[in-house]
């Protein structure tokens, strides 16, 4: 089977982004580790997604909770309940499978042959047994809908069970059902749960925002699309605290400030696409996804949710305390302390990893030194985002070379993340680089001993250029900063 994403993940391996977490063991399904360029990488999305959010606005402020908590949390905030799929297996060859990903799947079939009301009909049908849960009613569209398994080609299904997608473990050292606590399946409770200590220590006034980049863990079902789907990521979240009336004009605000974000970090605009939600979760009044135009096509890359009132309450009748706010610039004094809403932004770290990824792999049609044509592979990749910044080479490892190098690579190194090299033929390094999207390479040849200037070449162009060592710092730090 062709994997459109095969390129991507060949890429990744090779140059030290990421590679099958345990490799030399086979791997572990849906886990994946990240090498010396993809750790750089990802620390500069987190880097830019913190600034965006807590530097960039005065009112959001950031926190880091554990990922273990209290096993009440997961009852209150619904995922013991209810945080699962409906799966199903095939009794011929025992493949796993979501029922309503086979059910979608189908529809999507049905729209792609044109027939828009078998699809539509199908979609609501399937939604309508999913609100009520009706665990045999999805069972037999399966098989009324002739859906076989891809494997052994019959529809031969075992009964469809609920499958919750939270990971348990034991805490402390007696193990029995009272010591059970979960492994975060989202970074938002931790949020809600502290939201009296940091609003209070914050000294915010309402609307505010609480910001938070973690790891999340998730027993996914369908788990064979690298990292966009995995049972251990990262989630980048915000959850902006707002007056109750006034969260549609925040969560149309957040819509568009987080559309333009995506933007602004190199993703071009038609790749990018709303989708609207129209079936909302029980705790919702309004839900959209940005949607990324993947290899796989367009996919949820971040979701942007109008959650009400719903999680503080939720946590306030669970833990009975009290969660409220006093707003003092309201005038009516029976109705300064309420409950907040939320509006939150959630964006999966290794999801905008791979959407950057496969954005930026680019072949070229360019010519080689001869004047043939020939293909050149890059990875075009916004230089605030690239694992390093500038790379620097002596022409020849004789003449003084080396040393005049080396003091440009010591004086830069304190800025950037700067990589220095004397091993090998400048077209062999500079094709190096070009596959870890490093924006500059540097070149020290004979004529810098007599004018102090060094060929800068360009990634994107290819262009070679004289530049004086004196203005290096200024020009490439002008080209980093988003
Ligand atoms: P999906 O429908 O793709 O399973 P979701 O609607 O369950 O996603 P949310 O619970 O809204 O996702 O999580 C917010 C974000 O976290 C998603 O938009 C996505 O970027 C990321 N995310 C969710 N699950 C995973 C996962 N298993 N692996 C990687 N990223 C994930």
């Amino acid at each position: 089977l062709d994997n459109p994403l095969q390129p991507i993940i060949s890429h990744a391996k090779e140059y030290g982004f990421i590679f099958p977490s345990s490799e030399i063991y086979g791997g572990l399904q849906a886990v994946y580790d990240y090498g010396s360029n993809g750790a750089e990488l990802k620390k500069n999305l987190k880097e830019v997604w913190w600034k965006a959010m807590t530097q960039f606005n005065q009112n959001v402020v950031g926190i880091d909770a554990a990922i273990f908590m209290h096993p009440t949390t997961w009852k209150a905030s619904g995922h013991v309940d209810s945080f699962s799929d409906p799966m199903v297996d095939n009794k011929d060859s025992n493949k796993r499978y979501r029922v309503d990903v086979l059910l979608e799947d189908k529809a999507n079939e049905y729209r792609k042959a044109g027939d828009t009301a078998k699809a539509g009909a199908l979609e609501q049908e399937l939604g309508r047994l999913m609100d009520v849960e009706d665990m045999d009613g999805l069972r037999e569209l399966l098989i009324s809908e002739g859906i076989k398994c891809a494997i052994s080609g019959t529809d031969n299904w075992t009964e469809v069970r609920q499958f919750n997608l939270m990971f348990s473990t034991e805490i402390g050292s007696v193990a029995d059902e009272s010591n059970k606590i979960y492994l975060r399946p989202e970074t938002a409770q931790g949020i809600f749960v502290n939201f009296m200590n940091v609003q209070k220590t914050s000294r915010q006034q309402i609307p505010f925002g609480i910001a938070q980049i973690g790891k999340a863990f998730r027993n996914e079902i369908v788990a064979r699309q690298f990292v966009f789907r995995m049972r251990e990521f990262e989630q980048m979240e915000m959850q902006y605290f707002v007056r109750p009336g006034e969260e549609m004009q925040w969560y149309d605000h957040w819509k568009e400030t987080r559309m333009k974000f995506l933007q602004a970090i190199g993703l071009p605009a038609e790749k990018l696409r709303y989708h609207d939600h129209i079936k909302l979760a029980h705790y919702a009044n309004a839900a959209a996804d940005i949607e990324f135009e993947f290899p796989i096509g367009f996919k949820e890359l971040e979701g942007i949710h109008s959650r009400t009132d719903f999680d503080l309450s939720k946590h306030a009748e669970f833990s009975k305390t009290k969660i409220q706010y006093v707003d003092d610039t309201i005038e009516d004094k029976d109705k300064r302390k309420y409950i907040p809403y939320v509006v939150e932004t959630s964006i999966g770290l290794d999801r905008l990893f791979l959407a950057v990824l496969s954005n930026s792999l680019t072949t070229a049609e360019g010519i080689d030194a001869k004047g043939n044509a020939k293909t050149r592979t890059f990875l075009k990749i916004h230089p605030a985002l690239a694992p390093n910044k500038v790379a620097v080479f002596p022409l020849l490892r004789k003449d003084g070379l080396p040393e005049i190098a080396k003091g440009i690579f010591n004086d830069l190194r304190h800025d950037f993340k700067t990589i220095y090299e004397e091993r090998g033929a400048i077209g062999k390094l500079y094709t190096r680089q070009d596959m870890i999207g490093t924006p500059f390479c540097i070149t020290v040849d004979h004529q810098t001993k007599e004018d102090n200037t060094v060929t800068v070449r360009e990634r994107d162009t290819t262009e070679q250029k004289r530049v004086k060592i004196e203005d290096l710092h200024a020009m490439i730090n002008k080209e980093v900063s988003l």
